[in-house]
């Protein structure tokens, strides 16, 4: 009798099966395709090695002058730049396989079907795991709707990465995290891209300032942002698509491809749904990540809650100690949300927009145009935000657009996470020159004490 079976090798399942593992307890791991899941093989690695390519290139294009190196004839060769991504890929899955090896990890390389609390079918083998607890992690796809769904050849982010010939136009329809990060790689490489969100503005689970900013670079970048508009319809003619959209105002656009980047939805295929497990928009779960069924848990993309690597990751931690009978509860409060958009965006906590009004807080931004830093990499764009409790001077929430915004947010994320002060912060010597300055800026600034704007 195994301790638990773990259903699915993303980032959620295979973290939790090893630390299932570190916990003395015997554990099986199935995956039907990859290990790595959708992060590794179709998502957070994929898109990291193209975006790789795409900065360096207008890196290159756009700074290379004016810091004293020549450079004549800068080309590209997808090719390459997709050999890149499917070296990265297949090294990320070896280093899984080494560490289910290493932990001791039964794995299994089928798909599993649940047959009920304490079984779960192989079914290639035909082997049936007997077990005392299942985790669910299996995951989500790309959602596909009308009027796309009805049209051949419309990409979702997998298709991307099958690229063989960079198209000459674009539309991408949903200006979140993935429409974004897909936008700053096209248009790096001279794509004509259009980006079309129907919410009043791109990123919108990110504060309206941030979205200018992005908007601001990514338009300087040659990418047509149309926002508060819905695409309606869509035709394919014989080398292009054209679709109409409705917004502030009726219009037709054209391109040779069209990607949809609007969400995805959990992977809640009919043995889950056979289980009686109560289920919303995805698998619902306590705090401790156990379903409606005792026994039976479920992490990541399939609860359809915050779909991020780093959460899924998280909440198999969280499992994993209360199957090896710790107690052990998720906490929210400052998951940081990060974009490889050019520049950078990362956010944690609390953001201006959800402030309601009995909150009293106090808030500082510094721009990056005044951070030493910044001026030696030829960086101006960005700021970082904070946002602090008025009588308490907590840390609530941090917002950065910047080069290294993705490394820079832990400062946020520890802060928040535990309820560390601006004083705190700002009695932890930053180092100089970085840009992480631009955060010691902005915390000076709460009490208006900043000292270099
Ligand atoms: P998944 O990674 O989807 O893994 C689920 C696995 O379960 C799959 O491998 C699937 O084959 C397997 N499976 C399903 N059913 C069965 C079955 N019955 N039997 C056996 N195996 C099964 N997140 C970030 O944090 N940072 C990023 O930069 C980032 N970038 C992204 C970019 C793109 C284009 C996309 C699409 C996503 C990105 N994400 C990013 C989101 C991230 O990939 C997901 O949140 C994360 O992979 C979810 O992990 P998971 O373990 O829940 O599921």
């Amino acid at each position: 009798m195994l301790d638990a079976v773990v259903i699915g090798g993303g980032p959620g399942g295979y973290v939790c099966a090893i630390r299932i593992a570190q916990l003395g307890k015997r554990v099986a791991l199935v995956e039907k395709e990859y290990l790595g899941g959708t992060c590794t093989n179709w998502g957070c690695i994929p898109t990291k090695a193209m975006l790789t390519s795409a900065h360096l290139y207008t890196e290159i294009a756009n700074k290379s002058k004016r810091l004293g190196i020549e450079i004549s004839g800068l080309d590209y060769d997808l090719k390459k730049i997709m050999s890149h991504m499917n070296r990265t890929i297949t090294m990320s899955r070896k280093g899984i396989e080494h560490l289910l090896k290493k932990n001791e990890v039964d794995f299994f390389n089928d798909n599993a079907v649940i047959k009920d609390a304490k079984h779960v079918l192989l079914e290639q083998s035909g082997e049936i795991l007997e077990t005392n607890n299942i985790v669910i992690a299996s995951g989500s796809e790309p959602s596909m709707f009308r009027p796309f769904s009805e049209v051949e050849g419309i990409w979702t982010s997998n298709d991307v990465f099958r690229l063989e010939e960079m198209p000459e136009s674009l539309v991408i329809v949903g200006g979140g995290v993935i429409g974004v990060e897909f936008a700053t790689f096209f248009s790096s490489f001279g794509v004509k891209t259009t980006l079309v969100e129907l919410a009043d503005h791109i990123m919108p689970s990110e504060d309206s300032d941030v979205a200018d900013e992005l908007r601001k670079s990514l338009t300087r970048q040659g990418v047509e942002i149309i926002e508060k508009t819905k695409v309606t319809e869509v035709e394919r003619e014989e080398c292009s698509f054209i679709l109409n959209a409705e917004g502030e105002q009726e219009l037709s656009l054209q391109a040779e491809k069209v990607l949809v980047a609007v969400g995805r939805r959990p992977n809640i295929t009919e043995d889950i749904r056979d289980l009686s497990l109560k289920i919303e928009r995805g698998i619902v779960t306590d705090s401790r990540m156990q379903t409606s069924v005792k026994g039976i848990y479920a992490i990541g993309d399939i609860r359809a809650g915050i779909m991020l690597a780093h959460v899924a990751s998280y909440e198999g931690i969280v499992a994993a100690h209360n199957i090896a009978g710790d107690e052990m509860e998720m906490d929210y409060s400052a998951v940081p949300s990060i974009i490889f958009s050019s520049p950078e965006v990362a956010s944690a906590g609390l953001r201006e927009a959800d402030i309601d009004d009995k909150q009293k807080v106090k808030i500082a931004k510094f721009p990056l145009s005044a951070n030493g830093r910044a001026r030696t990499v030829l960086e101006n764009t960005g700021f970082v935000k904070v946002i602090a409790d008025k009588e308490s001077g907590k840390v609530l929430g941090m917002s950065i657009v910047s080069p290294s915004a993705t490394e820079l947010i832990m400062e946020g994320v520890v802060a928040v996470r535990n309820g560390l002060t601006v004083e705190d912060l700002e009695n932890s010597i930053h180092p100089h020159p970085t840009l992480s300055e631009t955060i010691l800026g902005a915390l000076e600034g709460i009490d208006g004490m900043s000292i270099h704007i």
